[in-house]
């Protein structure tokens, strides 16, 4: 029998077990919750956004933009249900989690050819398989992942940002919060909580004398650059958190068309606006000290905290050495790896990491020949990365940029017009691969 066993009810797994499901493949599809939850993992439902509620940026001419159309062109499912559940994020794709969430598990459950299991797996099962437990993969499977790969695995960690209750935000005076976006004052999308250059000096050197909390049972942590923590930040120089979370650049109020040296962003977490996520705060400082130290915003002097950030393990495997380009496993074809425990980076990426080995995987079953995706596209040019290009002996997880991609010849100077070629002419490859060889 070609049942397949997918692992993990995240959103690669969801998207892989889709993919097999709607080809009248029948799957198993294996998730712990809510029977054992990682430490991150707070929810019964599937495809949990454990950190951000943003799929980033809606603009076409993009790498975000063009992963979205790209996976549009394939019927993502996660796609579709965000776009369902978004809320205003101007440019962004940001959504309503729970929402989200719920839509997406409803659906799956609703899958004629998908069986849900609901516990935690050890072992590989046998037969055909797709591992997407994700970066907080449990330790018994990471186990018996290890036995089989042969390899020490890599660990690093990421940090997650507080969110806050709408509520408790002080909306009053000319150092309250305001609505505006960046350049776009009638734009309500972000609430903004202004500084002076005085408050932002106690600020800052709050934040670089502040206690972080412990980190325990790993190696010293390796920072991935794209979801830094505010402290780490901090300590690069006075200015560096101006010129990243806390640029003021392009944000006034709109009634007095004040300016301030310093602006920190909340970003809606549900379509309500009854709680907010500080945009870029990722961070390890002990809860008390985050209470301690945001409170200095004058904005939110009151603020009560849903949750706190903090620092979780991140787990990942050394794809360029293990994975063939239809992400089986090399010496192991049977077995397929999807999403964020590849070494892809981001919430979509995971997701179209679930759909190509679906993909692949059903073509597998079919007797369908692999033929790889045009490399213009940006997800095949991110699964060739973390198979095929990337460094084995230092291999660091990879979110879709354009540097993935073949250059235009002759090169194209304007960066703005190179993105919109790279992006026009990905999708325009995609959409052939697909007319010749259906998805
Ligand atoms: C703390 C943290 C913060 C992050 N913040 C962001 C962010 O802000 N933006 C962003 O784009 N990306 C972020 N990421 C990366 C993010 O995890 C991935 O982008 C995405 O969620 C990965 O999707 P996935 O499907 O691969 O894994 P997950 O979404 O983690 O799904 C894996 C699923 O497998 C289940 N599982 C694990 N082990 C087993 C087992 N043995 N048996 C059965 N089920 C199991 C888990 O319960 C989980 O439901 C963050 C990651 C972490 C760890």
């Amino acid at each position: 029998m070609n049942e397949v066993s997918v692992i993990g009810a995240g959103l690669a797994g969801c998207e892989a077990a889709y993919i097999l499901a709607s080809h009248k493949i029948p799957v198993k599809l294996y998730e712990m919750k809510p029977k054992k939850f990682s430490k991150a993992h707070k929810s019964p439902l599937f495809g949990e956004l454990v950190c951000s509620n943003s799929f980033k940026s809606k603009n076409k001419d993009t790498a975000s933009g063009m992963l979205k159309l790209e996976m549009q062109l394939l019927n993502s499912l996660v796609l579709k249900i965000a776009n369902l559940s978004a809320v205003e994020a101007g440019q962004a794709l940001a959504v309503d989690r729970n929402l989200f969430s719920k839509e997406l598990t409803r659906n799956i459950k609703s899958c004629k050819y998908i069986t849900i299991v609901n516990e935690e797996v050890k072992s590989i099962p046998k037969g055909y398989v797709i591992i997407a437990t994700g970066p907080l993969t449990s330790d018994a499977f990471m186990a018996s992942i290890e036995k089989i790969i042969n390899c020490s695995n890599l660990y690093f960690y990421d940090a997650i940002a507080p969110i806050l209750y709408g509520d408790s935000i002080n909306l009053n005076g000319s150092y309250g919060a305001f609505y505006s976006s960046r350049y776009a004052p009638n734009q309500k999308d972000y609430l903004n909580c202004p500084m002076n250059e005085e408050q932002y000096d106690l600020f800052y050197k709050s934040i670089v004398n502040a206690e972080l909390a412990k980190l325990h049972s790993f190696d010293k942590p390796k920072i991935y650059e794209g979801c830094m923590p505010i402290e780490v930040m901090a300590k690069r120089g006075k200015d560096t958190m101006r010129f990243g979370p806390l640029k003021p650049v392009g944000i006034k109020r709109p009634e007095t068309n004040e300016r301030y040296y310093a602006v920190v962003q909340l970003r809606k977490e549900n379509l309500v606006g009854s709680f907010f996520n500080m945009v870029g705060f990722q961070t390890n400082l002990k809860y008390g000290e985050q209470k301690r130290i945001f409170r200095q915003i004058p904005a939110l002097k009151d603020a009560e905290f849903l949750r706190y950030g903090s620092m979780h393990k991140n787990i990942f495997i050394n794809s360029p050495a293990l994975l063939n380009e239809n992400l089986s496993l090399k010496g192991f074809e049977n077995i397929y790896f999807a999403g964020q425990i590849t070494g892809v980076e981001g919430y979509l990426e995971s997701a179209a990491c679930g759909m190509l080995a679906g993909y692949f995987l059903k073509n597998k079953i079919k007797g369908v020949r692999f033929t790889p995706l045009p490399e213009t596209s940006i997800m095949a040019s991110l699964i060739k990365y973390i198979t095929n290009k990337a460094n084995s002996t230092n291999f660091q997880p990879m979110s879709s940029n354009f540097g993935l991609l073949p250059m235009p010849y002759p090169p194209i100077k304007s960066k703005k017009e190179k993105h919109k070629m790279l992006s026009e002419r990905g999708v325009k490859d995609l959409k052939e691969y697909i007319n010749s060889n259906g998805i």
